[in-house]
């Protein structure tokens, strides 16, 4: 269960009391404001607050282009050549804020993207719950033998009801020795800044984090990516959904240019132009290493 009963009526309660305001709303986004979307088996994510939509990008481009750009008069237009181009303070001018409910090793990952405002559940301060994240049977996978970086084929049988076994006893077993250290009966109780040090990297954590469009784009188009790792994604994938109403303009230029876009190296055109003239290009004429190779032809299916 992601909320506490109390948790989503704070929720509902916020959603029945809609104040009148001056501001830009998108109406897509206000539909999302508090509602938490499950991820993973105990995580969700939530937008708390935002500001601007597709209006505030056009906006504050046309401060600096003004009058006189007929070939982007229209806003679609504006917004797809301004992510094309790579013009990107315009899509700065547009934050979010979510709460993200998440397990550690994920919110390692997260971390790294430095361009974002964090404020972490303080576990010095505060016990953190009972709750791990046990892959559900489809997502407990091998190690892939083509990418050190990823998995391969789902675990079966007896082997993947070992794994999830170990799992949960061992996230069981080490949430029971954190509450014994914490424990004041009989005792003086480890301090929880220290009591935490054994939990294991799949317990949940919670955080607000707040961007900016531009670099919330970056965000997902790294972590909404097949190379990244299934749990980070499934947060990104949520993201996106949530994107794509607020912002649909902008979120429909990002998913052309940057989600189903591919960059090319220049040895990457010139096997082009090659191929398009009849000419039979491979890995061994090509220039290409054969990584380079693979991922090139890993793009045309
Ligand atoms: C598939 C995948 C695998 C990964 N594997 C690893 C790994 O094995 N080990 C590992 O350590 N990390 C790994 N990472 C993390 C990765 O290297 C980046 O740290 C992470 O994706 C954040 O990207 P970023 O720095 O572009 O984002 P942000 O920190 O949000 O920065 C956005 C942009 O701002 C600029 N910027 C921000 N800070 C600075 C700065 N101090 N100096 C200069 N420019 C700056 C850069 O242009 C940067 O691209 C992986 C990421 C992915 C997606």
């Amino acid at each position: 269960m992601p909320l506490t009963p109390e948790q989503q009526a704070e929720i509902d309660d916020a959603r029945a009391n809609p104040r009148p305001t001056l501001r830009a709303v998108a109406e897509g986004m206000e539909r999302h404001l508090y509602v938490a979307h499950p991820v993973l088996d105990h995580g969700l994510i939530r937008v708390i607050d935002y500001m601007g939509d597709d209006s505030a990008i056009v906006q504050a481009a046309r401060v600096s282009y003004g009058r006189g750009t007929k070939a982007v008069s229209n806003d679609e237009g504006l917004i797809r050549y301004l992510m094309r181009h790579w013009h990107s303070t315009p899509f700065e001018m547009c934050e979010v804020k979510f709460h993200v409910k998440l397990p550690v090793f994920v919110a390692r990952q997260w971390i790294r993207h430095r361009t974002a405002n964090v404020n972490e559940y303080s576990a010095r301060y505060s016990i953190l719950d009972r709750e791990f994240y046990i892959p559900a049977p489809e997502h407990l996978a091998a190690q892939s033998t083509v990418n050190n970086q990823g998995r391969g084929e789902v675990l079966a049988g007896a082997e993947a009801q070992r794994v999830l076994d170990i799992l949960r006893e061992d996230s069981m077993r080490s949430y029971d020795h954190y509450e014994g250290m914490l424990s004041q009966d009989g005792q003086q109780g480890l301090a929880r800044e220290l009591a935490r040090m054994n939990l294991p990297a799949n317990i949940y954590t919670q955080w607000y984090w707040k961007t900016d469009l531009h670099n919330l784009f970056h965000f997902l188009r790294l972590r909404a990516d097949a190379h990244a790792q299934y749990e980070i994604r499934a947060y990104a994938e949520t993201m996106c959904r949530i994107v794509a109403d607020w912002v649909p303009l902008a979120y429909a230029a990002f998913e052309d240019y940057r989600l189903g876009g591919v960059q090319l190296s220049g040895k990457g055109v010139e096997v082009l132009k090659r191929r398009l003239v009849g000419e039979t290009v491979t890995q061994e004429n090509s220039g290409m290493n054969k990584g380079e190779w693979r991922e090139f032809e890993g793009v045309w299916g």
